[in-house]
């Protein structure tokens, strides 16, 4: 059985570069190419970054059925095609999906045990600040992203493990931890010395443990949104 593993973050967070980096050090793990109806950004390539279509060919794909899990994200559709599982299960690889929280929510019912995993940035100001700095959104779409991420990151308690992005590096290792983490605990074999370290690492950043780490950054969003009320402002 192919492990599932959902990665989901709000958009900013370096939640691309951190998965990228991981799929270059962990074997045996395919990344769900997902379908999108929003035109592809900057050097982005159709089949790669992803399936770059139109609304009607992503609904007929819905009314077919070909979808494990479909959302609509700031008024454009993503979906998770069933047919790259099913290719993960026939090579004996995992599978991670890069996803938004409607469909991690899907996923999770869907598949119970699958693996959940919540990428948080440091503080607001760091996500403002990254999300102005990649220069690819206009400043209406920033706003838009940002309102998002505020909602998004309440979402955080649905999710087995938290991963809050500060340094990349330590960040990047931490998550190969946690996918390592997870296969060895499902094996069932006795873990090594440095794997036993590697599955530390990974329980430190579970849900449970990861409580007290998350309040200031949520606490970070929070004052915006009062700041945001009080002046009345609408986005
Ligand atoms: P972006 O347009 O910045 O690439 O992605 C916007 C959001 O859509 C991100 O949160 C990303 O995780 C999410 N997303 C990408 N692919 C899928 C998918 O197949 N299903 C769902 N539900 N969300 C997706």
């Amino acid at each position: 059985m192919s492990i599932v593993y959902i990665v989901s973050a709000p958009s900013g967070s370096g939640k691309s570069t951190l998965v990228a980096e991981l799929l270059k050090m962990v074997r045996n793990l395919d990344f769900s190419i997902s379908y999108t109806t929003r035109p592809p950004r900057g050097r982005e390539q159709n089949r790669k970054e992803y399936f770059f279509v139109s609304r009607d060919e992503f609904e007929a794909m819905i009314a077919a059925g070909e979808f494990l899990e479909h959302a609509d994200v700031f008024g454009n559709y993503y979906g998770t095609a069933r047919r790259f599982l099913r290719e993960a299960e026939a090579r004996g690889h995992d599978l991670l999906l890069d996803i938004d929280v409607q469909g991690a929510s899907q996923i999770m019912q869907a598949i119970p045990d699958a693996v959940s995993i919540f990428i948080l940035p440091p503080d607001w100001e760091t996500l403002e600040r990254r999300l102005r700095s990649r220069g690819l959104d206009s400043e209406a779409v920033i706003r838009r992203r940002l309102d998002t991420a505020r909602r998004e990151i309440e979402n955080y308690s649905k999710y087995d493990y938290i991963l809050v992005n500060n340094l990349l590096e330590q960040s990047t290792d931490e998550l190969k931890d946690i996918v390592l983490a997870e296969r060895l605990r499902r094996s069932g074999t006795e873990p090594s010395v440095e794997e036993a370290q590697r599955m530390a690492t990974a329980q430190a950043c579970r849900l449970d443990r990861a409580r007290e780490r998350v309040q200031p950054i949520l606490a970070s969003f929070r004052r915006k949104e009062s700041v945001k009320e009080v002046s009345g402002e609408r986005v």
